[in-house]
């Protein structure tokens, strides 16, 4: 187990599957895409529409790729434009 990343802020959430432990399988509000309140991954930056992703249940690590960094409708609260990163 990695241990949380420094960045890691329960404030700043991404709803996003994890590719390691796929804790979210079976559980409705997470199949339907809504924002499910027990299964979120911490969002510790993003560049664009590239998210650092951490799972606080098996805390891996890894990026994804929203696909919103042009129009950041959801992305909007979460963003952390740190200069030069
Ligand atoms: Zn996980
Ligand atoms: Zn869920």
């Amino acid at each position: 187990m990695l241990p949380l990343d420094p960045q890691a802020d329960p404030g700043r959430r991404a709803w996003v599957a994890c590719p390691r432990c796929a804790d979210a399988h079976g559980c409705e509000p997470c199949e339907q895409r809504r924002t499910c309140s027990t299964h979120w991954r911490y969002l510790l930056t993003n560049t664009g529409s590239m998210l650092h992703l951490q799972c606080p249940g098996c805390t891996h690590v890894w990026v994804h790729e929203s696909g919103f960094g042009a129009t950041r409708s959801a992305w909007d609260r979460a963003t952390d434009a740190r200069p030069g990163f």
